[in-house]
């Protein structure tokens, strides 16, 4: 693919590494873009300087939400190499959502090769401390300025770059997780397998009231029987139950997570028994009660594992693992970090270098 590049003339003051960046607040110097209309299709690829757009206020994705976002990081290696981390699968997630949403789709290989453009340009913003990465976000949105309900004939697809620090400063924090019985997030048929912007607005109400609470995310029951478990926030859910390893199979309102799916590979190369099926919370309940309950943890790009230290179920509190983190939740996170730092042997090629 031809993709024009523009430098900018006025490059920002990198941020100090030393400081905590907090994620997605810093941006780098240059972006990608790229139009989509019928006539053309997807063209006019091109890296600039990162900006403001200007849109007409009729811009069909302020009035009825057709976009789609994607996320996943680049790492700095010791030797200096840039390393993506299994970016093939955000290239065909991105056309299973974009399949849903009514958004043409991008071929894979021009997803992935915008990716490594714009990094290219920036490579020297990605933070190089441990625990650090350059978060990328491609993202999608509909642009015709009309106020009638039908999928937009013309679309930007961006790409902005946050470099972000350690998601765990202090070592890896078990969180605390509110089981949300009120509202849903996604049902079968709906959104929820999607990446879509609309099932985070869905989901604002319920963290607000968890985090008042003293929560930092909510943990989602399926939307009809309110009974079997979905995700959490913005993360795919493990539980360590007498040995063997549960996950929720993918219904179709669930998102499916590149960190779930390499969390599953894993566990059966360590001959790990895993079952993805339909869990209800008050299974998790009784294996609580039971005392079999060893691990739970979350899985996705921003932490890659986050341990769960206590899950609150109406007036039920389970405190998991002493609120510690459990082996299994540390032996994954070392490894996966290891091969996407590229420091444990990659035996299923997850890691792609931007050259
Ligand atoms: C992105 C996302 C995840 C995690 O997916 P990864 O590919 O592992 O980052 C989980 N749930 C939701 C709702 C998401 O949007």
């Amino acid at each position: 693919m031809d993709i024009k590049i523009t430098q900018t003339n006025n490059p920002k003051a990198k941020p100090n590494e030393d400081d905590n960046l907090l994620f997605g607040t810093i941006f780098t110097d240059h972006m990608f873009i790229m139009d989509y209309d019928i006539d053309k299709g997807w063209h006019d690829a091109r890296v600039i300087p990162y900006q403001p757009l200007s849109l007409d206020p009729a811009t069909m994705v302020f009035h009825y939400g057709q976009e789609m976002f994607e996320g996943l990081k680049a790492y700095k290696t010791k030797d200096g190499r840039t390393l993506l981390f299994r970016p093939n699968k955000n290239a065909q997630r991105t056309n299973k959502t974009n399949k849903r949403l009514c958004i043409p789709e991008i071929e894979e290989e021009v997803f992935i090769d915008a990716i490594k453009t714009v990094i290219k340009q920036d490579e020297d913003w990605i933070p190089t401390k441990p625990g650090t990465s350059l978060y990328v976000r491609p993202f999608i949105i509909a642009t015709d300025p009309f106020l009638g309900v039908r999928p937009s004939r013309t679309y930007k697809f961006m790409i902005i770059l946050s470099p972000v620090g350690a998601y765990y400063p202090e070592g890896l924090n078990p969180v605390k997780i509110w089981v949300e019985d009120e509202y849903v997030r996604a049902v079968r048929g709906g959104l929820g397998e999607a990446k879509a912007g609309a099932n985070y607005v869905a989901s604002l109400k319920s963290q607000v009231e968890a985090k008042k609470e003293g929560y930092s995310q909510v943990l989602w029951l399926d939307g009809i029987e309110r009974k079997y478990i979905e995700e959490v926030g913005a993360m795919n859910i493990f539980f360590k139950i007498g040995g063997k390893v549960i996950t929720p199979a993918l219904v179709g309102s669930i998102l499916p997570g590149v960190t779930r799916d390499s969390v599953l590979t894993l566990c059966k190369e360590w001959n790990i028994p895993v079952e993805e099926r339909k869990i209800s919370i008050k299974e998790i309940y009784q294996e609580y009660l039971n005392g079999t309950l060893e691990e739970v943890f979350g899985t996705g790009t921003a932490a890659v594992i986050s341990p769960v230290g206590e899950l609150r179920w109406g007036d039920h509190i389970m405190n998991i693992n002493n609120g510690e983190i459990g082996q299994l939740s540390h032996k994954l996170y070392d490894v996966i970090t290891g091969i996407q730092l590229g420091e444990i042997e990659d035996k299923y090629n997850w890691t792609n270098e931007v050259k």
